[in-house]
């Protein structure tokens, strides 16, 4: 592993070999959630989402460049910066760089970075502007979808409830389009959400299929914080009950409910309606 952020450039070494331990590393990152846990690690694939990263001040651990990535002056420049702050550069044939994403047509660079989460206590101490809390959501592509529309409409942040899907998977990840970089998370127990919304000063909106109220017309105070519920089973009383509003969001076709990214989606364009325009 290299030491991102000791001020010393990292090394660059070429690599040719699948069975090289830093290529076996970033696909065990890209394949194991308890390897991502242990090492607090995680890839994400492209060129953009390195330069976002470099400019928001994640760590780079390691830059993979397959052979495009060398002759491309944007893909050089962001590896010479990289380096400078202490990231390995991998320098990869297409064959290793497909199978580390386990991907036909891989970007021609892929990040290895250090993984960040807000403390929770951050949250209650300054409880501003709208966060989304996910309670128990399961699905990687659901939970990166919404933190890409968090980031959209200017949330605060996620708040991942419980036994949430890992938002550093690589399906996530490939599904935030780089807002991985911009939308601060912190995880906690449903138990540490309750005592939070205990204290929340502004409306607490849960989602519910059962919810009496039509959400266009809750007067969302601020801080205002969101709950969706888990794809299958919805929110559960304990959760729900901690809600100052049920909201729902009308229907009046066959679908028995909303996919949940585009539930939230709706949700937070509504909470954020009178601060959004296009100029
Ligand atoms: N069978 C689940 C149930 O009964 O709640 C369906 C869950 S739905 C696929 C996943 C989440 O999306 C829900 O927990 C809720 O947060 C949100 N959702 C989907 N459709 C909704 C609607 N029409 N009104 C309010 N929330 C909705």
């Amino acid at each position: 592993m290299s030491a991102g952020g000791t001020g010393r450039p990292g090394a660059v070494k070429k690599i040719t070999s699948f069975s090289n331990p830093l290529i076996k590393d970033i696909k065990a990152l890209v394949g194991q959630r308890k390897h991502r846990q242990r090492t607090g690690r995680f890839v994400a694939e492209g060129l953009k989402l390195a330069t976002d990263a470099l400019a928001a001040g994640w760590t780079i651990d390691m830059l993979v460049l397959g052979p495009e990535a060398l002759e491309s002056d944007a893909a050089r420049e962001t590896a010479a910066r990289a380096r400078a702050r202490g990231a390995t550069i991998l320098e990869v044939s297409t064959a290793v760089l497909a199978a580390v994403t386990r991907r036909d047509n891989p970007q021609m660079v892929v990040g290895v970075y250090e993984q960040k989460f807000l403390a929770p206590e951050a949250v209650a101490q300054d409880p501003q502007g709208v966060w989304v809390a996910l309670d128990h959501v399961r699905d990687p592509g659901n939970l990166g979808t919404i933190l890409r529309t968090a980031d959209a409409v200017g949330a605060r942040g996620l708040l991942l409830i419980g036994e949430t899907t890992d938002p550093f998977a690589v399906e996530a990840v490939r599904a935030t389009m780089g807002s991985i970089f911009h939308v601060p998370m912190t995880r906690m127990s449903r138990e540490a959400f309750r005592a939070l919304v205990k204290k929340w000063p502004g409306t607490v909106v849960g989602t519910h299929l059962k919810g009496s109220t039509d959400y266009r017309t809750i007067p969302y105070a601020r801080p205002t914080l969101l709950l969706m519920g888990n794809e299958q089973a919805g929110l559960p009383d304990e959760m729900a009950e901690t809600c100052t509003h049920l909201a729902r969001i009308p229907q009046v076709g066959q679908a028995d409910s909303l996919n949940l990214a585009v539930a939230t989606a709706v949700m937070l364009y509504e909470i954020r309606r009178d601060d959004l325009s296009l100029t």
